[in-house]
């Protein structure tokens, strides 16, 4: 086991003892975030610095200046499928807030809604009965889809570098499934457009999240803001575990000795703070500034992590003086707009607006088309599209709103994108990555991030020589849709370029 000087409380004589060693996680994301709430209680001394004044990354909220109220920088759902962010939260305490939600429910131009349920047929088939009663296909369309589900199953040789829709093309799909169905899932599961898109990446969303499991598809709502569940609750969890929490603290590189080990980060302040493990738990964009030059040369995988592309989204709020959709429902999918998802918070989270009226937010996932446009031109946009829906928005005075598009809300999971995800484990002695945009098996999600965290906090264990399996295991495979799908499908790196680590024998 590595033994430590605590660099903090200097030692004399026969006082000295050893101090734990101690982790420094720059990034405080749900990727540093779950290495933090995995690395608590084994004897580790952590320190988790994040530049914001708030944890939570990309899944944070706001403070909205007339009301003090919190506003999420977007919508943030999951899946039953995501099994590790929910141990996290598990993990943390937060389970409790959160909605399991058994049924996604689609809406056409024509105002229809068609729920997608779990019926009386076992997984794979569990979602038939409602997919043959959707009202946004014809039945022939629906024939359609399900024989380009079986290719996506059985064709497993991607062609490289071609994109989910050009497969889809050239496995029989029409405009109308393609944009009416296809890009209607993917489109906001993955943030990216069809025409951009990886098939490997598509292939795994209907596989794992539809097909695998009854359960898997089912949605997680969380029933409080962003900010309380992965900032405030986060932050008192992590302070009450020992975590010295440091925010507004931001890196401006990372420090290595002269055997080429990370020895730990210089701050933006100038301090300097040694730590036997580093994780770097920051977007993908953030990562080579904060390595010197000198050692940038033994991580070639960050050389290509340059490479990658972001994709933005677009979360609109509403506020209206009084209710414009039903307000029993909680939410919608729509089929062919410019809006991909509803949120009504009135009913999700009882936030209804003082005097009555309703919050609605909207998702607009792979926004590329609104990046040139202002906030009120996409206020406008966004709303005459929700009076298509609702003409009571028409009639209901907006009272407050906000538009607000992260440009590089996630990595973009363009054909070929594996190549370019690191591993959480670098060549470099004591250094691990983290982040959603690292090598998990997974999309740019939470459950990638909280992936990512796991993986790195496994590589330091098993470096300090006690080993821990802490990944969560996939939701079980329903005995038929082992028989019809065989193994779950995987994203993998084609060519790794790192060797073995180069850890040495006291870590
Ligand atoms: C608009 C939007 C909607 C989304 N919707 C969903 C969804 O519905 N479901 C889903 O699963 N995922 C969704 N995602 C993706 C999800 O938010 C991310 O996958 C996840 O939060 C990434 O976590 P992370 O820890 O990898 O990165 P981040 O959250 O980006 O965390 C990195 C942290 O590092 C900090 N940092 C950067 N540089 C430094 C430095 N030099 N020093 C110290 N700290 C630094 C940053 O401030 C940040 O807090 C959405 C993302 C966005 C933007």
């Amino acid at each position: 086991m590595i033994e430590t000087r605590n660099p903090d409380s200097p030692t004399t004589g026969t006082d000295w003892r050893p101090s734990p060693p101690h982790v420094v996680i720059v990034g405080g994301g749900l990727a540093g975030l779950a290495a933090a709430s995995a690395l608590v209680r084994r004897g580790l001394n952590l320190t988790l610095l994040e530049s914001r004044p708030r944890l939570g990354g990309r899944a944070s909220s706001f403070v909205d200046p007339t009301t003090t109220e919190q506003v999420d920088n977007c919508q943030h759902v999951s899946m039953a499928c995501c099994t590790n962010l929910a141990d996290f939260c598990h993990r943390v305490g937060t389970a409790d807030l959160f909605r399991r939600v058994p049924e996604v429910v689609f809406l056409d131009e024509e105002g229809r809604t068609s729920p997608l349920r779990a019926g009386l047929l076992p997984a794979p088939l569990h979602l038939t009965e409602s997919f043959l009663r959707a009202r946004y296909l014809t039945f022939s369309e629906k024939i359609r889809v399900g024989v380009g589900m079986a290719c996506l199953r059985l064709s497993r040789r991607d062609r490289p570098g071609e994109s989910f829709e050009s497969w889809l093309r050239r496995h029989g799909q029409t405009d109308r499934t393609i944009h009416r169905f296809w890009g209607t899932v993917l489109v906001s599961a993955l943030n990216e457009r069809l025409d951009q898109m990886d098939v490997g990446h598509a292939r795994k969303v209907f596989l794992d999240g539809f097909l695998r499991n009854r359960t898997g598809f089912q949605m997680e709502i969380p029933t409080v803001p962003l900010g309380e569940l992965y900032g405030l609750r986060l932050q008192q969890w992590l302070d009450a575990e020992g975590v010295s929490i440091r925010l507004k603290t931001g890196v401006r590189s990372l420090t290595f000795d002269d055997d080429g080990a990370a020895s730990g980060v210089q701050l933006r302040s100038g301090e300097h703070l040694p730590a036997d493990f580093v994780v770097l738990a920051v977007p993908y964009d953030r990562v080579n500034a904060l390595i010197p030059d000198n050692v940038s040369p033994v991580l070639p995988e960050l050389r290509a992590v340059s490479r990658m592309e972001s994709s933005p989204i677009t979360g609109v709020h509403f506020w209206f003086d009084r209710p414009v959709c039903p307000p029993d429902l909680e939410h919608v999918v729509t089929v062919g707009r410019l809006i991909q998802w509803v949120f009504n918070h009135s009913a999700i989270q009882g936030r209804e607006p003082e005097g009555g009226g309703q919050y609605l937010q909207l998702v607009i996932s792979a926004a590329y088309d609104l990046l040139p446009m202002d906030k009120t031109a996409i206020r406008d946009a966004v709303l005459a599209d929700l009076a298509s829906i609702w003409p009571a928005a028409r009639e209901a005075t907006l009272t407050r709103w906000w538009a607000v598009t992260e440009h590089g809300a996630t990595f973009s999971v363009r054909p070929g994108i594996e190549a370019l995800r690191p591993p959480q484990r670098t060549p470099v002695d004591g250094l691990f990555l983290a982040g959603d945009w690292t090598d998990t098996g997974w999309p740019a999600t939470m459950e990638g991030a909280v992936r990512s965290g796991y993986l790195a906090a496994e590589g330091i264990l098993a470096d300090l020589g006690r080993p821990k399996r802490l990944l969560r295991p996939e939701l079980p495979m329903a005995p038929l849709s082992r028989l019809l799908l065989g193994s779950s499908p995987t994203l993998t790196r084609p060519t790794p370029p790192t060797t073995a680590p180069t850890a040495s024998p006291t870590r």
